[in-house]
């Protein structure tokens, strides 16, 4: 279990960083559920 569990942990630090599909900018992770677009793209 304690192997399972660090794995998952493993998994989520090494996802890749999400890019805005509008202008390619690096979304920040506390905006993920906003989807696939950064906050200035969003806004616009
Ligand atoms: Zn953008």
């Amino acid at each position: 279990m304690i192997i399972l569990i660090k794995s998952s942990i493993e998994f989520f630090k090494n996802l890749p960083a999400k890019k805005c599909a509008e202008c390619g900018k690096k979304i920040e992770e506390q905006h993920e559920c906003y989807g696939n677009k950064c906050d200035h793209c969003l806004q616009s």
